[in-house]
């Protein structure tokens, strides 16, 4: 039985090939150079290296100004087109237009009336669910949609065990920022962790957001630590997929991949699908509302 794996990076596009301006071409990015032979941009989106390709996936959808991570996100998991619902891009949390969708069609409430298995990968600390609980409404949508389909959230215990990845990957931030008894681990060890829940389940999901910070100019100290983090993990996830498993890595808009301006872009968002569905998914997928449709497809 074959296995999805969905990363979503939120705020990658695929830029121009300017170093004053490219992180992935002025700091360099193994993931592209040592399995690629070089990093995408917009002349050259596309990219294949045996059964990985790297592609655009529009993020406009038809409407007009930047692309929004509320909207954005409610795209990739519900398939509908949310901006167009909303009337506009909205973020980063989700517009009132979206909150419906999410909760009736999202793709984990999808897969579980099909009878398979999703799994939410990322661990949240106490501080998230005293907000939620507290009744505080402003939810990201990854987050309203594993609350309401059912699949739930991934709490410190499940980090300790291994049964959870952190947000930044290593945990550095939940050990000397949170302060919380957690131990940091090495890239590799958590894509490996990564791997082996999705051996477990049907579709796991795991949500990286550091990059958007990063293209706001947030976070400016830390550039370094998270870029190298990030790159490291996914050359060892796309090094040390197992065939059973399908990997599609997908962004909501771009952002990081253009440091000269501190907003979102309308550059295309990033694409990489790994695996033996690989070409599958790069032939159904040319926007953000193709995601879902193209994930459930391979079940
Ligand atoms: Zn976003």
């Amino acid at each position: 039985m074959s296995k999805a794996l969905l990363i979503f990076l939120d705020g990658v596009g695929i830029g121009e090939k300017d170093e004053s301006k490219n992180p992935f071409f002025s700091k360099g990015f193994r993931t592209f150079e040592d399995l690629f032979g070089g990093a995408p941009f917009l002349e050259e989106p596309v990219l294949r290296k045996g059964n990985k390709i790297i592609f655009p996936i529009d993020a406009s959808l038809g409407i007009k100004g930047l692309p929004q991570s509320g909207t954005g996100q409610a795209a990739i998991f519900t398939g509908e087109n949310a901006p167009a619902l909303a009337g506009k891009h909205f973020g980063p949390f989700p517009h009132s237009t979206s909150i419906k969708i999410i909760k009736e069609k999202n793709i984990f409430t999808d897969l579980i009336k099909k009878g398979l298995r999703s799994f939410f990968a990322n661990a949240y600390p106490q501080l998230f669910f005293d907000y939620v609980n507290s009744g505080k409404k402003r939810i990201n949508v990854t987050a309203l949609m594993a609350l309401e389909s059912g699949v739930g959230l991934r709490t410190i215990e499940d980090l300790q065990s291994g049964n959870a990845l952190s947000n930044e990957i290593t945990n550095y931030r939940w050990a000397e920022k949170l302060k919380e008894p957690v131990e940091i681990i090495e890239p590799a060890v958590a894509a490996e962790r990564l791997i082996n829940l999705s051996l477990k389940n049907d579709l796991t999901l795991f949500e990286f957001y550091l990059t958007d910070h990063l293209g706001h100019w947030r976070l400016k100290e830390e550039f370094e630590k998270i870029w190298s983090i990030l790159d490291e993990f996914l050359l060892n996830l796309l090094s040390k997929l197992p065939q059973e498993i399908t990997l599609l890595i997908c962004s909501d808009h771009g952002n990081v991949e253009d440091l000269s301006v501190k907003s979102h872009t309308l550059n295309p968002a990033l694409g990489i699908a790994a695996g033996a569905n690989a070409e599958k998914l790069f032939n159904n997928i040319g926007s953000l509302t193709d995601i879902k449709n193209a994930i459930l497809n391979l079940f």
